[in-house]
């Protein structure tokens, strides 16, 4: 049986919460941080604080990054290339699919392995094995670390494509900012009327929990790339962004992020989709020449 030993490098809300759950769990944690007074009160907790990039490699197979980006990564390790055979390294770092699938082969050419992963929760989440990391990159290399990394949080392993974490990741990241900006501006509109946030917190969550309906129903039909306009026409919605452009400016508040919605429907509008779904949109996100 494997020792429980792992190397955290990078250690920002995310990678000291890693890092101190390793250690709640008992493992034995050797950290390095480019600050290195961040790494000081997880020694206080029993880790090691490695003095160099080298010292932090040498130490253990299993390598857990967790920095601002890709270049973070670079930036760190290149200067240590030489000390990378026979390492497996876990980015939980985000950056796209492209920059992960660079990195992995990157990494190959250094004799490492590597996987790829997307933590869905923030640091408060981490230990909680109700959150979730997706992963990918080779089965194998997950399957020998996956108790480890369920330390940290559940785990979804997406595929042996090292880009699809970072993919999955960045999809829903896709979905999570244009939500909450929608959210925030709605909110404005409200504080406008004198509806305050604690107010409009009930009806905001009632909004945002009938979506994984529509998404649902509308599923079977994007993927058949079918959008008939038998329960909403485009022509319906782009007249009811213009309601909720027209309540916005009444308020006095900033009309930036409606106008743009607004855009994509007069596009679908001009490409012939009026009587069509609002979902027949997507034709127009597919073909950004239109
Ligand atoms: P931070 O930006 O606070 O931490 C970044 C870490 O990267 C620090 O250790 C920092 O070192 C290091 N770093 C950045 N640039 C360089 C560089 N050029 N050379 C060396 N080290 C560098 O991020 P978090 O801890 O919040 O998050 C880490 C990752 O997790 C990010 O990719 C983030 O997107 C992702 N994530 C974060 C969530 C969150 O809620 N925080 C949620 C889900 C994912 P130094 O201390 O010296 O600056």
């Amino acid at each position: 049986r494997k020792s429980k030993s792992v190397t955290v490098i990078g250690l920002g809300p995310m990678g000291q919460a890693m890092a101190a759950a390793l250690l709640e769990h008992g493992y034995k944690v050797t950290v390095w941080n480019r600050t290195s007074s961040k790494a000081d009160e997880l020694v206080t907790k029993g880790a090691v604080k490695a003095f160099t990039i080298h010292e932090a490699l040498a130490v253990n197979e299993l390598v857990i990054l967790s920095l601002t980006d890709y270049d973070a990564m670079y930036a760190i390790l290149e200067p240590a290339s030489e000390h990378l055979s026979g390492k497996v390294l876990v980015n939980l770092s985000s950056d796209t699919p492209k920059k992960s699938r660079e990195a992995a082969k990157w990494l190959a050419d250094h004799g490492a392995g590597h996987l790829t992963g997307g933590v869905q929760v923030p640091p408060s989440g981490i230990g909680k094995p109700e959150s979730s990391t997706y992963y990918s990159g080779p089965k194998e290399v997950f399957e020998a670390h996956k108790e480890t990394l369920e330390v940290l949080t559940g785990t979804d392993y997406r595929g042996e494509d090292p880009g699809l974490a970072a993919l999955y990741y960045q999809i829903g990241m896709d979905m999570f900012w244009t939500s909450m900006l929608s959210y925030l501006h709605a909110s404005a509109v409200a504080q406008a009327n004198g509806i305050t946030a604690e107010q409009f917190l009930p009806y905001a969550s009632e909004t945002m929990s009938t979506l994984p309906k529509f998404i649902e129903f509308y599923t079977p039909r994007i993927n058949a790339g079918e959008y008939p306009g038998d329960v909403d026409r485009l022509a319906m919605g782009l007249a009811s962004v213009e309601h909720v452009i027209h309540t916005t400016q009444d308020a006095g508040i900033d009309i930036t992020l409606p106008t743009a919605v607004l855009e994509v429907f007069r596009r679908g509008m001009e490409y012939g989709h009026a009587g069509n779904s609002f979902t027949s949109l997507i034709e127009i996100f597919k073909n950004s020449e239109i």
